[in-house]
This record gives structure tokens, C-alpha cells and sequence, in this order.
């Protein structure tokens, strides 16, 4: 019998969401199950990359950073392999018809055009990449309804919300109920907050994640990115989408129905479950990654989030309700405001500010196109750059 392979295009395999794909690449080879990595890309890790290279042999890699570029053809040799550079390899490699799915782990507006020209090939795409949904999400669904592609989620709640959803109908749901940990701040004051160090923030205490979407954690705008995203996955209104404080990250999260019938997902938090299940799906293959032990996590908490401290979740909710271009100017000014607290030139509470300014002067444009969240991206960043002289 004639095996299938599963060609897949990794972008951002350097990154923590890369790194645990590969390793569910690893253990789906070990199930032989029928797979092969055909693009692998980093922003300038390269040594990471190389030893991923050497793992994987894909057939195509991309570099964004042009220094590490250069330094990676001078420093490397690996025959056969085809090298490019910058966000055009990027959106080159995903336009090609020689994958099946791309798994998208770029982290912010760079995965956009990617995602675009994938679905555009009616390509599946695993869709870690939140932001993209946020500031194109009309877009992406027009153009995968149009090409019959479909996008798997790998955010642990989206996929949770995914897997509740198998084998119901759309219209006997009433609400999503998105679980968030709380992050480093959940029990810290408005004054212990200002004053919280890059160090402190990036203390996340249950998920081990890269530094932009650990920010996002402890801000809490990541589950506000993610009551976005999952509006455009799952179609429901901002009023059926619930945030509630799970301080354990045990339950990813769940569905109500229509009769008040409430399912969940559990599950130890390990992002290679919720990989493995949009690479893999329909399918369920058996994996080496932790078993649930219900003894040891015997105490499942809920709370409900305090949106006087947590602004950003405040803010998502409001540029979802408004829509048009509000959710991209949201998601810009929270690109930078992060990479300026990163940098110690803000402080933790101006994130939400920086933010809630450029919301307030934007004038919506409720039709627009892929260009016009294209130019959004570009001005908020620049003079948002300019004001706090980054770069
Ligand atoms: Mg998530």
C-alpha cells in the first residue's frame, strides 16, 4: 500500500513553538508515522538552525537577518541545500507547491504575508502565529474559505476549544469559556506592577514560551490577542467569548452549550500536545510526552480576571467590538510597547498606555484590505520607534 507522506514547512523552527514541532516531528518518525520536513527558518539563530539542518535535511532554509545571513553561507556547508534570506524567502517558501501543511511559529506581523500566500495555495496551515488572526482575520478566512484551506490552531486554548468542538454543531454552542494562567502578576499589586522588572515579567510560572508572548502573559494582552483569534477560528461574537483565571493551566480551556453543558480540555501544559494534534488531525498518534497525574493536580482553580489591572485584556475586548483596523493598530502598538519595556525604556504599566494612545486616535476603516493593515503596521511602529528612539 502506497504511504503518504506528510510534507511540512516549518517557520520559526528555531523559536520554543520550532523547537517543540520538531521534537513531535521526532516522535511521530518513532511512531512511523509518514512525515518529512521540507523548509526550516530562523531569524538569526543559525547555529541552532544548523543543528536542525543536520537533523531534519530539509530541502530549503530561510535566514531573516541578513548578518547572520552572511555569516551562516560563510560559516556553513551543507550540499544541496538551497539558502535564503529575509522575510521575501520567507513568503517565497511558503507560495511553493511542494509541502502539505505549513506550521506557522513566527512570532507577530511577520507571519502575515506567509500565511496568506499558503492559504492563497489552498495549503493547511498550523497556526501559532496568533497575531496574524488578529490583525487580518476577515482576510485569512476569506481566502481560506476561498481556496478550501483550513487552519489547525496550536494556542493550547484554541486547540482545546478545537477539540471540544469535534462532532457538534456550530448553533448548539453559547460560549467559549478561554482559560488564562494569570501570569507572574496575577497577585501583585498596580504599584508592584509599575515597578516589575524585565526579570519579572519573563518569570512566567507555568508555561516556558519566548520572550514577546511571555510580556503578553504577564500584561494578560496574549489572552486578549486570543479572545481575537478566536472569533475568526470559531466565528462567535465578543459577547460569547469569557476569560476566566485558571491559575493551574490544566484545563485549556472549554465550550458551553446551548443546554448549559460545559466541556473541557485537560491536560499538563506541554505545547507538543496541541502540535502534534494539528499536524496529525483527524488522527491521534501515541506520544511519550507527560501523562495527566490527577493526584498530584488535585486543586483546579477559577477566577475571574481584574480588567483595572489587566488594561490590555480591557483594550483586545474593546478593538474586537469595534473591528475594522482597530485589532491591527492594537496588535502594532503592542509589538513595540513590549519590545520598549524589553529594553528598559518603558516601564510595565506604560505597555497598556503606549497602546490605549494609539487606539484612541486611529480613525477605523471598517472595509479594508491587505494593504491598508500593511501601511497600519508600518506607521504606528515607526513613529511609536521614533518617540522612544528604538533602534
Ligand atoms: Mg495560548
Amino acid at each position: 500500500m502506497a504511504v503518504n507522506i506528510k510534507r511540512i514547512s516549518i517557520l520559526g523552527s528555531t523559536g520554543s513553538i520550532g523547537c517543540n514541532s520538531l521534537k513531535v516531528i521526532e516522535n511521530l518518525k518513532k511512531k512511523e508515522y509518514p512525515i518529512k520536513v521540507v523548509s526550516l527558518t530562523t531569524n538569526k539563530n543559525i547555529d541552532l538552525l544548523a543543528k536542525q539542518i543536520a537533523e531534519h535535511s530539509p530541502n530549503t532554509v530561510v535566514i531573516q537577518d541578513l548578518n547572520a545571513y552572511k555569516k551562516f553561507v560563510s560559516d556553513y556547508y551543507f550540499p544541496e541545500l538551497e539558502i535564503l534570506q529575509g522575510e521575501s524567502g520567507l513568503a517565497d517558501i511558503a507560495g511553493r507547491n511542494n509541502y502539505d501543511l505549513l506550521l506557522s511559529a513566527l512570532v507577530g506581523f511577520s507571519g502575515l504575508i506567509p500565511t496568506i500566500n499558503a492559504l492563497k495555495l489552498g495549503k493547511n496551515v498550523a497556526l501559532a502565529n496568533k497575531e496574524t488572526l488578529v490583525i487580518a482575520g476577515k482576510l485569512i478566512n476569506d481566502v481560506s474559505a476561498k481556496n478550501n484551506a483550513v487552519i489547525y490552531p496550536i494556542d493550547s486554548e484554541h486547540s482545546a476549544i478545537f477539540q471540544c468542538l469535534l462532532g457538534e454543531s456550530a448553533d448548539s454552542v453559547s460560549r467559549l469559556i478561554i482559560t488564562a494562567s494569570g501570569g507572574p502578576f496575577r497577585n501583585k499589586s498596580l504599584i508592584e506592577m509599575k515597578n516589575a522588572s524585565v526579570e519579572d515579567a519573563l518569570n512566567h510560572p507555568n508555561w516556558s514560551m519566548g520572550k514577546k508572548i511571555t510580556i503578553d502573559s504577564a500584561t494578560m494582552m496574549n489572552k486578549g490577542l486570543e479572545i481575537i483569534e478566536a472569533h475568526w477560528l470559531f466565528n462567535l461574537n465578543a459577547d460569547q467569548l469569557d476569560v476566566i483565571i485558571h491559575p493551574q493551566s490544566i484545563i485549556h480551556s472549554m465550550v458551553e452549550f446551548r443546554d448549559n453543558s460545559v466541556k473541557a480540555q485537560l491536560g499538563i501544559p506541554d505545547m507538543r500536545i496541541p502540535i502534534q494534534f494539528a499536524i496529525t488531525y483527524p488522527e491521534r498518534i501515541e506520544s511519550e510526552f507527560c501523562k495527566m497525574d490527577f493526584g498530584k493536580f488535585n486543586n483546579l482553580t477559577f477566577e475571574e480576571p481584574d480588567l483595572k489591572k489587566f488594561r490590555c485584556l480591557k483594550l483586545a475586548f474593546d478593538a474586537l467590538n469595534s473591528g475594522g483596523t482597530y485589532p491591527a493598530v492594537l496588535n502594532a502598538a503592542n509589538e513595540i510597547a513590549v519590545e520598549l519595556f524589553l529594553n528598559e525604556k518603558v516601564n510595565f504599566l506604560s505597555i497598556s498606555e503606549i497602546i490605549e494612545e494609539q487606539l484612541n486616535k486611529h480613525n477605523n476603516n471598517l472595509d479594508f484590505e491587505l494593504d491598508d493593515v500593511i501601511e497600519i503596521d508600518r506607521s504606528v511602529k515607526s513613529e511609536l520607534k521614533k518617540k522612544y528612539s528604538l533602534d
